[in-house]
């Protein structure tokens, strides 16, 4: 093996990783509805990004996805504002109620939030990404080009197709590959340049991240952690010590993010 590279010899010393763009692309606050979370705030992500050299963490609600978006988006909003160089906001939208969208869509982007999250019937009953009343919501996203990372475990990408085909101007981040139907996430990142894959999950399913590049993806895969559910360290783990080349992991851990966030349009 190759001499340790910045990011492997950062990881095995403690340190948190200096001079390189580390962006958290998959992360919330709040508690969840039937388990606890230990500190989920702002003020301990932020503690944790400066442990590891986490430049930005892009978080959604976790209230807020599990039915409450009007408190559950205050919590981040209030992060946006303590943080606004280190917390970049996904709204969440009541999709069940869809007289509430036009005026949270456009409540949520006044309040600082510049991406959407969107989180289907995965492991809840909800409305399918293909139901009528997402509509509005991809269509606002679209107008505004704002990135929309999407739940994903595999079939809802085919809910999901028809909204990459039409909406050109959105970044789609499909999250936690690896996680199901890995070929069908392949299939997306390589047929769609606006369709990104992202890593986090609470398996580490042995080989993925070098599998992926292998796979000449290493432009479009993207690290997320799900922190405040998982520990943004050990999903850090998983790209730190791939055996993937510096160069890649750099993609992966930062560069990838600031394309698909329109992070390299900002000042
Ligand atoms: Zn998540």
């Amino acid at each position: 093996m190759n001499a340790p590279d910045v990011f492997q010899a950062a990881g095995r010393a403690g340190r948190p990783i200096t001079g390189e763009l580390l962006i958290d692309a998959h992360a919330h606050f709040g508690h969840g509805p039937d388990f606890p979370i230990i500190r989920p705030t702002a003020a301990a992500l932020v503690a944790s990004m400066d442990r590891l050299g986490v430049k930005m963490t892009c978080v959604s609600s976790i209230p807020a996805i599990f039915g409450d978006a009007e408190h559950g988006n205050a919590l981040v909003a209030d992060g946006i504002r303590a943080y606004p160089d280190r917390i970049f906001g996904y709204l969440v939208v009541d999709v069940g109620y869809p007289e509430k969208v036009a005026a949270q869509l456009a409540g949520g982007r006044a309040a600082g939030f510049r991406g959407v999250k969107v989180w289907s019937y995965g492991a809840r009953p909800g409305l399918p990404y293909n139901h009528p009343n997402y509509e509005p919501v991809f269509a606002y996203a679209n107008e505004h080009a704002m990135p929309v990372l999407a739940h994903v475990f595999g079939p809802e990408l085919d809910e999901l197709e028809d909204h990459i085909k039409r909406y050109p101007r959105i970044r789609w981040l499909l999250a936690h590959i690896g996680s199901a139907e890995l070929e069908k996430y392949l299939r997306f990142a390589r047929e769609y340049p606006t369709a990104y894959v992202e890593l986090c999950l609470s398996s580490c399913p042995r080989g993925l991240v070098e599998h992926l590049v292998a796979a000449g993806l290493e432009d479009k895969v993207v690290w997320g952690s799900d922190a405040v559910f998982l520990d943004q360290a050990s999903q850090l783990g998983r790209v730190l010590f791939a055996q993937i080349p510096a160069a890649a992991k750099r993609k992966l851990l930062g560069l990838n993010a600031a394309k698909a966030l329109g992070l390299e349009r900002s000042p």
